[in-house]
């Protein structure tokens, strides 16, 4: 792979001192660096309520922030600028990270009601990129990624930065989740880039690097960052608010590295953040999922499961449950049966390395629900491969080694061979580079 992480990782480093176990105060010293930050500046009532949410979102509270965002968008701005005709979508952004999917569509049929044809470039990439992080989150992520691949493109055209992160954050989280890890590094590099230039709201950027760090080469390789990450108020707290999956993340990958005062924090974090702003349900699912984890405590997984409105969350929630019912020998059915509801999630989100782990965990039970059909998107996988099949190629085709391929799916080499001779026989090819060819020349992928 040309790719590598790790001068990405010295670079996104979060400042803290690990000798005194403090975080560096200083980091983020202007949270507008970067960002239009002279608009924000002006005299506009409406630009100045903007200002207030961003600020409120940009240290945790998801629910000023909606607050400040709902009466910007509401007002609309005398003084005509463009910044300001940008508020509906930021409210709208900031319903999305609030899973009130409900209230966000209705904003977006308002603002299609009201948009006129002689609408910027910048307004357009905006629309995109924010339509498709909602749809995406809501479990739509063909038309989703689609929405923001269009809108990356658009706002990378005319230099709109400050959009550019929420989109790269969408397409590296959709790559790493369908074992597409080149994508995946692609869209972490330009984060890394923007993280450079000092961009407004890093932490969504921070946490997507460790997860492709940790799927990349291990825990190991992203124990800098969870560090960091949680050490620092700042961004634990805007991470909170705006990444439901992230605390339980957290909480698996400090437990994996033996630093479970790390686990502890993340838990805490959580659960005080969804105690301040109990309005949000996506936050106590959160809270409720970390801890869960943390204590072992099945009741409130179960709970949680039952709070998330986000698909992958909850797939990722029930998961989490049945390796804690797996303890219990006479729970044998209800680990089955919560591991397959799991996997159909995933499978149905086009979590191709999600569904490949639960299926792998399926077998364990002597269960093969990975060569299933029933649980297959049906009519998005070409070829007709089964999410593993799938899987395997997209990686293959990607210059892994079947060693590199089974680490990063949890299956065996052995395994790893035995479903690329599948994906040969359906696909008609007999070797690794016309498989290479062939995926590449196909049309579902979305090409960074
Ligand atoms: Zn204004």
């Amino acid at each position: 792979m040309s790719t590598s992480l790790t001068p990405t990782l010295a670079v996104m480093k979060i400042p803290w001192d690990r000798k005194r176990n403090t975080l560096q105060r200083s980091f983020p010293q202007q949270p507008f660096v970067g960002n239009t930050d002279d608009r924000l500046s002006s005299s506009c009532k409406t630009a100045s309520l903007f200002r207030r949410s961003a600020l409120a979102w940009y240290s945790g509270r998801l629910d000023a922030g909606l607050r400040y965002a709902a009466a910007a968008a509401a007002r609309g701005c005398e003084e005509g600028h463009e910044f300001c005709e940008l508020t509906p979508f930021w409210h709208i952004a900031l319903l999305t990270k609030a899973r009130d999917f409900g209230t966000a569509l209705q904003a977006i049929d308002l603002l299609g009601n009201r948009r006129d044809r002689s609408e910027s470039q910048l307004m357009t990439a905006t629309s995109l990129i924010i339509r498709g992080e909602l749809l995406f989150v809501m479990g739509c992520v063909d038309e989703g990624l689609a929405e923001v691949d269009a809108g990356l493109r658009l706002a990378e055209g005319h230099d709109a930065r400050s959009l550019l992160p929420t989109g790269y954050v969408v397409m590296a989280t959709a790559a790493l989740r369908r074992a597409d890890m080149r994508t995946c590094l692609h869209y972490v590099d330009k984060l890394t880039g923007e993280a450079l230039l000092g961009y407004f709201g890093q932490a969504a950027g921070a946490w997507v690097t460790a997860q492709a760090a940790e799927a990349r080469g291990g825990v190991d390789r992203a124990a800098d960052l969870v560090a960091g990450i949680v050490a620092n108020d700042v961004v634990l707290h805007q991470l909170l608010v705006s990444e439901p999956a992230a605390a339980s993340w957290l909480v698996r990958a400090a437990r994996a590295l033996g630093a479970d005062d790390v686990a502890e924090t993340a838990v805490r974090a959580a659960c005080a953040t969804s105690e301040e702003q109990p309005e949000f349900s996506v936050l106590r699912g959160a809270a409720l999922h970390a801890a869960g984890l943390l204590e072992e405590d099945a009741g409130k997984l179960h709970e949680a499961a039952n709070t998330y409105l986000d698909r992958w969350c909850g797939a990722s929630v029930r998961e989490d449950l049945a390796g804690l019912l797996s303890k219990r020998r006479s729970e044998r059915n209800n680990v089955i049966s919560t591991l397959e509801s799991a996997l159909s999630t995933y499978t149905a989100v086009g979590a191709a390395r999600d569904a490949s782990r639960v299926a792998n965990k399926l077998r364990n039970y002597g269960v093969r629900r990975g060569v299933s059909r029933t649980v297959e998107r049906e009519g998005h996988l070409p070829h007709g491969l089964t999410n593993t099949e799938f899987a395997v190629a997209e990686l293959v085709s990607q210059g892994y080694t079947n060693n590199e391929v089974g680490r990063q799916l949890f299956i065996s080499r052995h395994t790893v061979a035995f479903h690329l001779k599948k994906v040969y026989q359906k696909m008609n090819l007999t070797s690794r580079v016309e498989l290479a060819a062939k995926w590449k020349a196909m049309q579902w992928r979305h090409e960074p």
